[in-house]
């Protein structure tokens, strides 16, 4: 028998925990979390190991675990220069530089001789060296945010999201260093047995991924319609066309993207659908 499990490492309580746990539900894989530190998968042969995001990488770069969810933000600030096997598109955020709403700021040699408070010391400083800018870093692990109002710096580089907590504490954000999403790294050299369940994996992910990104479409349309109608919708070879009891009409099915979608229901009623019904895709396989 074989005994081979991958282990993944995921966030045990915060941000990325819950879609981290969903991703997998998606794939098909059940773990409970009961408030354990490990958990076996119902039905693939996974471990769970639940740990503070800032550790991921390290656990991951350690072989300890094969496989973790974390910010790209923290696996780059770690700097065990881990490949990443998915990005995941959930938990979008940016790291930023912020400072005093009254500020005048123009450009970035503002920050010249400035003190930065942060809890991402390494990405801001290869940022900084990378534009010539000669300034200090404050290192702190947390409330960054009240850094510059208590004088500890007099700017900030953190995570925002919406920017209300910057602007809740008299800030605002003047430049984007990162744009950061949940990702998925991997053990670059994992024995053959942990590569095939990982691919195992990635091949349900991007099915779930790509079935989120599209959406399934149903419409009617009078039989000399149907040409024009096809050439507008995109689908995945073309549309399913079956013929309706009325006379002279036929239902067509196909896939769009969520992206073309206000786009292509413009054009597709114009072109003579009618009764268009759209529905979510739960899996899609390419
Ligand atoms: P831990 O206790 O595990 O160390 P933490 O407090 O360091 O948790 P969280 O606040 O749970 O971390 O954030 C985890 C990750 O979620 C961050 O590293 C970042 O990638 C992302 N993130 C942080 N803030 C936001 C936000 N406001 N919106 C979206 N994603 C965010
Ligand atoms: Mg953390």
């Amino acid at each position: 028998m074989n005994n081979t499990k991958l282990k993944l490492a995921i966030q045990k309580g915060g941000r990325l925990s819950e879609k981290s746990l969903d991703l997998l539900q998606r794939c098909g894989i059940k773990v409970s979390n009961g408030g354990k530190l490990r958990a076996e998968a119902a039905n693939f042969p996974l471990e769970v190991l639940y740990l503070r995001d800032d550790d991921i990488p390290q656990y991951v770069a350690e072989g300890v675990a094969d496989i973790g969810i974390a910010g790209e933000n923290v696996v780059l600030e770690k700097g065990f220069d881990l490949p990443v096997a998915e990005r995941l598109g959930f938990a979008k955020c940016r790291l930023s530089l912020a400072v005093k709403r009254e500020e005048n700021y123009t450009d970035l040699s503002w920050f010249k001789g400035k003190k930065i408070a942060t809890s991402y010391p390494v990405v801001l400083q290869a940022f900084l060296s990378e534009k010539g800018i000669d300034a200090e870093i404050e290192q702190i692990s947390g409330s960054v945010e009240i850094a510059p109002s208590i004088g500890l710096a007099e700017a900030v580089c953190d995570i925002v999201s919406t920017g209300s907590t910057l602007l809740a504490n008299g800030l605002k954000e003047v430049e984007t260093i990162l744009r950061s999403e949940a990702v998925l790294i991997a053990d670059p050299n994992l024995p053959e047995g942990k590569q095939a369940l990982l691919d195992k994996l990635l091949f349900r992910m991007r099915a779930v991924e790509n079935a989120g990104r599209n959406k399934y479409i149903l419409l009617n349309a009078p039989n000399d319609a149907i040409g024009k109608i096809t050439s507008i919708l995109p689908g995945m070879k073309s549309p399913t066309v079956l013929p309706l009891a009325t006379e002279g009409w036929s239902s067509l099915h196909s896939v769009v993207s969520e992206d073309d979608f206000w786009e292509v229901i413009d054009r597709l009623k114009s072109a003579g659908a009618e009764g268009i019904l759209v529905c979510p895709i739960e899996k899609m396989v390419l």
